[in-house]
């Protein structure tokens, strides 16, 4: 199995999805599906604003029990590595961890079952906008289409076959605009100072937001990140800005941080950038305790729990309580120069899946 999936992982990384390149985005999914063409499996293709999408169903349903799902796209890259070279135990290249490597593996895990007599519900969920925030890919899906499953394995996070993700949080970023009236700075009481009342707000705002304790990281953050306003020393700023990144758990509710954010700022504009749901995923769910189980079956050891800080595609799946596992091979160098993944976590983690679904997935 192991050269099927050297050479799957290969031949997935040569075509360069970056998003920018609708016509790649075409052409890897025109070559995943012509691996199920005239096969006994059902497949509908998606295309919103030039990025295709492929789902692929043994039962002729939008909701099997379980979805692979991946995403093709990757991170730009110089030409160099969209090709796989291997040295050692590893395959280097773009997106051989994040994560075409991964989808060779789920593509593998279908096909064994494709030739099976007994078909599990399964299906492949495949898209091409994670890296720009999936809105034409799985918010579509999703939302749109309808697509729902039991149980979803997502191999985007984690890094180890040993470390399921099980949380991300929820994030909210926003401009804060304020604005005051100009004066010379010798005569400060003629002037509203814009920035002064960001700055004054914003430290209002850090007491809702304490520093997390080091054991415990899982609770809501406050950054700010941008802080602008003011032209010269000697004049009152009559205009400032604000940039903030708040991270929330499963205890806070997003609206009701943005109306005491609101509250806290009142006299002054606040603009929501961008906004994403937590994604959680409980380490009691019955799907999960099989999964660690034959993980720790199948590799001797325990797998740790941990939550990752950015946004995973396991939040859109969140927000309809559909429970995800977030798990793959060992790897690193994530959309930097050389990315890499372990080709004998790779075996291993094709292994773990065939067993999962052989034992859940009926
Ligand atoms: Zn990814």
């Amino acid at each position: 199995m192991q050269k099927k999936i050297i050479k799957l992982t290969r031949k997935l990384v040569e075509f360069k999805t970056i998003s920018e390149n609708p016509d790649e985005l075409k052409r890897v999914v025109d070559f995943i599906q012509k691996r199920y063409k005239d096969k006994n499996v059902f497949i509908r293709r998606y295309e919103k604003n030039r990025k295709p999408s492929l789902v692929v169903t043994f039962q002729k349903t939008k909701k099997p029990k379980i979805f692979l799902n991946g995403h093709l796209d990757v991170v730009n890259a110089p030409d160099r590595d969209f090709i796989v070279k291997i040295k050692g135990n590893r395959l280097y290249g773009r997106g051989t961890a994040d994560m075409k490597g991964p989808v060779a593996i789920m593509l593998l895990a279908f096909e064994y079952f494709l030739k099976q007599e007994k078909k599990p519900s399964l299906g492949l969920l495949l898209t091409c906008d994670e890296e720009i925030g999936s809105k034409d890919g799985l918010e579509y899906l999703l939302k749109k289409e309808k697509y729902s499953a039991k149980l979803v394995i997502n191999p985007d996070g984690g890094q180890d076959i040993l470390n399921i993700i099980n949380k991300s949080k929820g994030l909210l970023h926003l401009r804060i605009e304020s604005k005051g009236k100009s004066a010379h700075g010798s005569m400060v009481w003629l002037g509203g100072n814009a920035l002064d009342k960001l700055i004054s707000r914003y430290t209002k705002l850090t007491k809702m937001f304490p520093k997390p304790n080091k054991k415990n990281l899982w609770k809501p953050t406050l950054n700010l990140g941008v802080l602008r306003g003011g032209e010269v020393v000697n004049k009152v700023p009559d205009h400032a800005e604000m940039f903030l990144d708040i991270r929330i758990t499963e205890k806070e509710n997003m609206l009701d941080i943005l109306s005491k954010v609101k509250k806290v700022f009142l006299g002054c504009k606040v603009e929501i950038l961008s906004k994403s749901d937590l994604f959680y995923t409980s380490e009691k769910n019955l799907y999960i305790k099989k999964y660690v189980e034959v993980l720790d079956k199948d590799l001797m050891v325990r797998p740790k729990f941990i939550c990752e800080h950015g946004g995973l595609d396991a939040r859109y799946f969140a927000q309809k309580n559909i429970p995800v596992i977030v798990n793959q091979p060992r790897c690193g160098n994530i959309h930097g120069e050389n990315e890499w993944i372990d080709i004998k976590s790779m075996n291993e983690y094709y292994n773990v899946l065939v067993k999962y679904i052989s034992e859940v997935g009926f």
